[in-house]
């Protein structure tokens, strides 16, 4: 069935995104980053392509720019490793695809993609889907590739603030000052099916083996054709414990609830049990809602006219 609306969404990350602290130069690479991904994915959209492959496009995009926290600009662990996670989802059959805790890995998306069309399975993780990636062709990358400085500068204040007792209050984890950068991508085509697409490289200072919302489907990543298709960022156990993608869904499907109501009520749930962050969705008619209770949030989508609206700060 041919519908003549497309749509896509995409974020590059929740958190304390502070205006006084971005240069016009900094803001300027992000938007433009933001910019390539939806020029990508839109491309694709247009030209009649699937939303699985825009949102794959799209992340792909982000995953290579070291701005972002997926991908090369990946947060390191506790002990100085990068370690990411990735899933996607199709809307029409439900099908996916996840990797966890990769290292050496290019493009997690990529090889997310692969483990839905490839494998008997959902998730792969660690060296079993390093072995998976090797033996369907994907790129494998030196670790090397995902040091950034600005990431491994974090991680040492991290450990600076933890040897006085934490930084926030919190034991492990970045301030939410340093923390955002998780990248997504949800789409409906012209065939009227839906999907969405995330990953990550976690929250910095993690421990060795910590597994976020990313990679874990209706946590962190959710698409099904009858109602919407959800990616989210933002604190990864606390999105998992709500079920916080899978929730706007059946907050449509059970409730009638619209998308936006659905996409904010599953938010305010992962806020009760103490979890900040963001989340964005596409409904089957293309309606987009890009909800967040951090204080941004680098999102951007195209508009019923075809043109980007790429924001930043609430
Ligand atoms: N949700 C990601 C995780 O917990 C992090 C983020 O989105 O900032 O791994």
């Amino acid at each position: 069935m041919e519908t003549k609306r497309i749509g896509l969404a995409i974020h590059g990350g929740a958190g304390t995104i502070e205006r006084s602290k971005m240069t016009p130069e900094k803001e300027r690479e992000y938007r433009a980053g933001l910019e390539r991904a939806l020029t990508a994915g839109c491309e694709i959209l247009k030209r009649g392509g699937s939303s699985l492959d825009a949102t794959e496009a799209a992340v792909r995009v982000l995953e290579d720019d070291p701005h972002f926290n997926a991908g090369k600009g990946s947060v390191f662990t506790s002990t100085g490793t990068n370690e990411m996670d990735a899933s996607i989802m199709d809307g029409k059959t439900l099908k996916a695809g996840a990797v966890a805790s990769v290292k050496h890995v290019k493009n997690p998306i990529g090889l997310a993609r692969l483990v839905m069309e490839k494998s008997p399975h959902v998730m792969l993780d660690c060296a079993g889907a390093e072995a998976f990636a090797k033996e369907n062709g994907i790129e494998l990358v030196d670790e090397k590739y995902f040091f950034t400085q600005e990431r491994w500068d974090a991680l040492q204040k991290i450990k600076e603030a933890e040897k006085h007792g934490g930084v926030g209050g919190k034991k492990f984890f970045i301030s939410e000052h340093d923390r955002h950068g998780t990248v997504g991508a949800v789409a409906l085509d012209k065939s009227g099916n839906l999907a969405a697409a995330t990953s990550t490289g976690g929250m910095a200072n993690k421990l060795p083996g910590r597994i976020g919302d990313t990679p874990v489907i209706g946590a962190g990543t959710y698409a099904n054709n009858q109602t919407c298709a959800v990616s989210c960022t933002g604190d990864g156990e606390f999105f998992i414990r709500a079920g916080a993608a899978h929730e706007v869904s059946t907050l449509m499907e059970y409730r009638g609830i619209k998308l936006q109501a659905a996409a904010q009520m599953a938010l305010d749930g992962v806020k009760k049990l103490g979890g900040s962050g963001g989340l964005i969705a596409i409904d089957k008619n293309g309606a987009v809602a890009l909800p967040f209770n951090t204080n941004g949030m680098y999102r951007g989508y195209v508009d019923p006219n075809g043109r980007f609206v790429i924001e930043i700060y609430r």
